[in-house]
């Protein structure tokens, strides 16, 4: 069956970026008779900002965009997080490390996608979890995968990134390795979100396969950008919803590639949504990192 799902991180009230990717998730898992979950991303509670959730609720709901069972809360899984950080730490998969940001800086070389981790704590055995944070040892091996809007996506983690973190000094799960777990507990088959998320892929390819989880097929739609900048929810880009439902949705329409031919501002959002479900085509959907958005979109 087909599952789905939009896990806003609760930083700040929806945006422009934020609407396109949970009409697109939401569209992809309705026109195949699918459900579309809510989850929300507040597992690195210090980006959570208060008030968030429940405007992002608002927010959908407001769009019409409703979700499927109850939501679901990254805060509320942090034992199924530690069961499974277990189980590496006994399959031998993971270590820990108390190098700082500093020695990090000081020790990396600097690769495509930030700093590589060259590995100075894999044989310390550090056995005091206090202040460390938790590794996973990935293989120098080239990942690819096929992103169904993006095409190939190549990868030697190894390479490229090093053994990363899954769960950090502070104690906060990371989130590559949260988002694995949620999509393994949810039964996830289909993930859709923005491109700023994908050099995550690879590394959450490798965290499926470890785990013995099956992975999701993957969509990369581009991010919204306005005056090149990415809009962004913790830098207060916010859209007014109230009264601007069908704008905001022939908006999204329009920048997912989609024909708004057919449609009137004075329909409701019930049938926009309706004709959107049938109209859907995610072929229609160009594979860029980015596309700029009309001025006016974003309110
Ligand atoms: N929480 C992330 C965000 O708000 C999305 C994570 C995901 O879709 O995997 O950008």
């Amino acid at each position: 069956m087909y599952i789905g799902r939009f896990a806003p991180t609760p930083s700040g009230p929806l945006h422009f970026g934020s609407i396109v990717t949970a009409i697109a998730s939401f569209l992809d898992a309705k026109s195949n008779k699918g459900k579309w979950l809510l989850k929300i991303d507040d597992i690195d509670e210090p980006r959570v900002r208060d008030g968030s959730v429940s405007e992002i609720l608002k927010g959908l709901e407001r769009l019409g965009l409703a979700w499927d069972d109850h939501v679901v809360y990254q805060s509320q899984r942090k034992e199924q997080y530690q069961f499974h950080i277990n189980d590496l730490k006994e399959k031998g998969l993971l270590y820990n490390c108390n190098c700082s940001r500093k020695m990090i800086n000081n020790s990396s070389l600097t690769g495509s996608h930030g700093l590589i981790y060259n590995g100075t704590c894999r044989e310390k055995n550090l056995k005091n979890q206090t202040g460390c944070s938790i590794r996973i040892k990935v293989v120098d091996e080239d990942i690819s995968i096929i992103d169904s809007i993006q095409g190939e996506i190549s990868q030697n983690i190894h390479n490229d990134i090093g053994d990363f973190i899954l769960k950090r000094s502070d104690d906060i799960f990371s989130y590559q390795f949260s988002v694995v777990v949620d999509n393994h507990l949810d039964n996830i088959s289909h993930i859709i979100r923005g491109y700023d998320l994908i050099n995550s892929l690879p590394r959450q390819f490798y965290l499926h396969k470890v785990m013995g989880f099956d992975f999701p097929k993957s969509s990369h739609i581009p991010i919204a950008t306005l005056g090149r900048k990415k809009l962004s929810k913790g830098h207060g880009d916010r859209i007014l919803i109230q009264n601007y439902e069908n704008l905001i949705w022939m908006n999204a329409l329009t920048f997912l590639g989609q024909s708004t031919q057919n449609y009137h501002l004075s329909m409701t959002v019930e049938d926009i949504i309706q004709h959107a479900i049938k109209g859907w085509s995610k072929n229609k959907v160009k594979g860029f990192a980015e596309r700029e958005i009309d001025e006016h979109a974003h309110r």
